[in-house]
This record gives structure tokens, C-alpha cells and sequence, in this order.
């Protein structure tokens, strides 16, 4: 999963991004409302988490631009005393909002809620024969055993799992796991589906040759 943070001050922006990192998601960073619109236009994000106060832009006229193209999950920053803000925000079509100082949980569980309604799932619970994801825990089992997975094999897990039964290719993989710095390593995915198949089945993800990945 990918997201966008557009946040302007650096140690929040910073200490955002590190903490989604370590939840396993790939992230990429803008620090003004410009770029921010910039990069979201063109890149599908899983969700973007936005800043309501930003330098030149804001984060409501990001938003609204953004929805003339995209319906990427917004989950809006806003300051306590900023209440029309919220309202607006709303209005111009963000999914949800935060209220600083927030709970790094807060965002969490709030972005996964964000990501799962996108994909049309009403459930944190999926089942694949013997394999259980649990995406509000991000836990996954096999006949009841508990595998361990690093944050990063996780998120190839449950984002095959959500488009199970589809093909996904290569491309929307390095675009929804990776982060822009990432995505020149072209032998980074491989690395990451092979350990998968030996924590859960060789044939737990199959591959379509010259096309891309499913989980039938
Ligand atoms: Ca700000």
C-alpha cells in the first residue's frame, strides 16, 4: 500500500512518514501543496493524507483539483480550532479527517478503514484455503499458525488478497509497494514474492509469465 503525505511542517511530515514505514506501508512525502498535487495526479495512491494549511496551495484546493481526475481515499490534517475547515473539506470531497495533535494509531487505523472501503471490502478478515489475513491486526495464518511476515511481504499479501482473482501486474505492484525511491530496483519485487511463496505455498501466488501476479 502507498500513500502520499502533504504536510509542511518537516518533523511532523518526517515522523509521519517513518511511522507508516515501519507499518510496512510505502510512502512518498511532499512538503507544498503544488508538488503534493503534482505527485497525485500522477501516481495511484492508496490513500493520501493531506494538510488542510499548506504554503501556496492549500490543502482544500488540492483536494478539489485532485477530484477532477481522482477518487484516491483523502484523509484531511486539520487544526483543533479550524472547525469550518473540516466542514469544507468535507465538502470538497475528503473521505475523513484528523484533528491535531493526533494519535499516530488514529491515522492508522483510520487510513486502513480508508483503503478497505476503496476496495469495496466490508471485512478485515480474508480467507484463501488454508491462508487468514486479518487486516486490522495485519496477521496472517496458516492453518490456524501464525506466519511471520516483514511488513513489506505483509503488504504484497493483502494487496493480491483485495484483487484476488484479478491479474496485477508488476507495475501496480512496484506502484502500490514501493516508494519513489524504490522503484528502480527491479529485482526488488521478485525478492519479496519469492519469500512469501516459502512462508505460504509455493502456489499461493501464481504467476502469470510477461504479465504480472494473481491469487486465484
Ligand atoms: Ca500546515
Amino acid at each position: 500500500m502507498r500513500i502520499l503525505i502533504v504536510e509542511d511542517e518537516p518533523d511532523l511530515l518526517a515522523g509521519l512518514a517513518q511511522a507508516l514505514r515501519e507499518e510496512g506501508y510505502a510512502v512518498d512525502t511532499a512538503d507544498n501543496g503544488d508538488d503534493g498535487l503534482f505527485n497525485a495526479e500522477g501516481t495511484d495512491y492508496d490513500a493520501i493524507v493531506l494538510d488542510v494549511m499548506l504554503p501556496g496551495m492549500d490543502g482544500r484546493e488540492v483536494l478539489r483539483r485532485l477530484r477532477k481526475t481522482k477518487k484516491t481515499p483523502v484523509l484531511m490534517l486539520t487544526a483543533r480550532d479550524q472547525t469550518r475547515d473540516r466542514v469544507k473539506g468535507l465538502d470538497a470531497g475528503a473521505d475523513d479527517y484528523v484533528v491535531k495533535p493526533f494519535d499516530l494509531e488514529e491515522i492508522f487505523a483510520r487510513l486502513r478503514a480508508l483503503i478497505r472501503r476503496s476496495a469495496n471490502q466490508s471485512s478485515n478478515l480474508m480467507e484463501i484455503g488454508a491462508v487468514r489475513i486479518n487486516a486490522a491486526a495485519r496477521t496472517v495464518t496458516i492453518n490456524g499458525q501464525m506466519v511471520e511476515l516483514t511488513a513489506r511481504e505483509y503488504s504484497l499479501v493483502e494487496f493480491l488478497a483485495r484483487h484476488r482473482g484479478e491479474l496485477v501486474t508488476r507495475t501496480q505492484l512496484y506502484e502500490h509497494l514501493f516508494d519513489e525511491n524504490e522503484c528502480s530496483l527491479s529485482n526488488l519485487l521478485d525478492v519479496h514474492v519469492s519469500n512469501v511463496r516459502k512462508k505460504l505455498g509455493a502456489e499461493f501466488i501464481v504467476t502469470r509469465r510477461g504479465y504480472g501476479y494473481c491469487i486465484e
